[in-house]
């Protein structure tokens, strides 16, 4: 039996690399004052912060000028969802006039059920659909931004597929309308060139678990000169823009993630790409009958969305599982239901090949060679299943 385990599920989270780790071992038993506190014990800690700051600033192309500056672009958040959260709460509050927030069918939880409660408050969503590859039905888009549209919320690039939104244009319809513009941008982050003065963005969220750094650790980035409404209330961390003592360990950790991720931005890109295209490539000679789902000319490098006609995504996985395989069979939100995500669905994907869905989604701990060895598994697996799918055999 192979004991070994081929992780293919880094868009759900990824694993603390150990140059990281490394960065935030001094933060537990050694440097553990609190950044807030007036003695230098705690100082060098609210310096150390200052500098992931800088760093993740860095990855995003924002503006850092130094801990005096109480209008900084980067504020540490608990999450990507908290960063999602506190963006759409700070654009509602910077425009209390407009009542409406655009957003997209296929965005994540946290902005979609964040706009759920917002709707039940009173608030009026609207979302905007995709096409069959996912791309955003743009003139849908602009008819719906209007004067009382506060924020336009759209995901820099899709968890499930991988599909790359036009950001800059998307900005362009909120501005010409007054409204802001954020960015769900947690799983572009690190893995394609972000500048959010060439986007044009308001807000943008990035999630330290889905680029190399702990999971409970997050950033929002916010224009200067946005007033920003926090939402969580309390002490005057963060420029009071968010209350709670910091994550101190966790944020050195993502600065320390936002660097390299930065430095090594285009290699990292060529490479997973490579792989991702050479899988997809092996995958499609190998099977019959199955469709790689989003905007294939403009998708993360390490994301391929898989659908097997006429079997399961839960039993792929079950017998992928039995080789230490691990990917995913869509959103981990969706994971456990038998409905298939609401981003196929928004893409008009059919029943039959929706409900066998895999995404395999890849990190620069993954080789050519755990890659191969997929593709030498995965053929007798869905041959199987298929075997035994009364679907199969009607629609022969
Ligand atoms: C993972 C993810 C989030 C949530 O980030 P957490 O840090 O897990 O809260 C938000 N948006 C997207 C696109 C994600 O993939």
């Amino acid at each position: 039996m192979d004991k070994r385990l081929i992780y293919l599920d880094n868009n759900a989270t990824t694993a603390v690399v150990p140059e990281v780790l490394e960065a935030m071992m001094p933060y537990f038993c050694e440097k553990y004052g609190n950044p807030s506190s007036i003695h230098r014990f705690g100082g060098s800690v609210a310096a150390d912060v200052e500098n992931a700051r800088k760093q993740v600033a860095a990855l995003l192309g924002a503006s850092y000028r130094d801990k005096d500056d109480c209008a900084t672009e980067i504020i540490f958040t608990s999450c990507g969802t908290e960063s999602d959260n506190a963006a759409i709460n700070a654009a509602l509050n910077a425009l209390p006039e407009r009542k409406k927030i655009v957003t997209t069918a296929v965005e994540h939880p946290a902005v979609l059920h964040y706009c759920d409660e917002l709707a039940r408050k009173g608030y009026t969503v609207e979302l905007i659909g995709v096409d069959g590859c996912g791309r955003l039905d743009m003139a849908a888009l602009e008819k719906a931004v209007d004067n009382d549209t506060a924020v336009v919320s759209a995901m820099w690039g899709n968890n499930e597929t991988g599909t790359i939104f036009p950001v800059a244009k998307i900005a362009k319809i909120a501005h010409a309308k007054g409204a802001y513009f954020h960015s769900d941008a947690v799983q572009a982050a690190g893995k394609v060139p972000i500048d959010v003065n060439e986007v044009n963005a308001d807000f943008l969220s990035i999630s330290g678990h889905k680029l190399h750094a702990p999971k409970g650790v997050g950033a929002l980035y916010v224009r200067r000169g946005i007033p920003f409404t926090p939402l969580i209330c309390g002490g005057h961390q963060e420029r009071g823009r968010r209350g709670g003592t910091e994550n101190v360990a966790s944020i050195i950790g993502l600065g320390k993630a936002c660097e390299i991720a930065l430095a090594n931005l285009d290699e990292e890109y060529r490479s997973l790409k490579k792989m991702r295209d050479d899988f997809e490539a092996k995958v499609k000679a190998a099977i019959p009958r199955i469709r790689i789902n989003g905007d294939l000319e403009n998708r993360l490098p390490g994301t391929s969305s898989i659908s097997f006609e006429c079997i399961e995504g839960e039993s792929i996985l079950m017998l992928l599982d039995v080789f230490g395989i691990c990917a995913s069979s869509g959103s981990a939100c969706t994971t456990g239901s038998l409905e298939p995500s609401h981003v196929l669905r928004a893409m008009g994907v059919p029943y039959s090949a929706a409900h066998g869905t895999i995404r395999f989604s890849l990190s620069r701990c993954n080789t050519a060679e755990e890659l191969d060895f997929v593709v030498e598994k995965l053929p007798p697996i869905i041959a199987r299943l298929r075997e035994i799918s009364p679907y199969w055999e009607s629609e022969k």
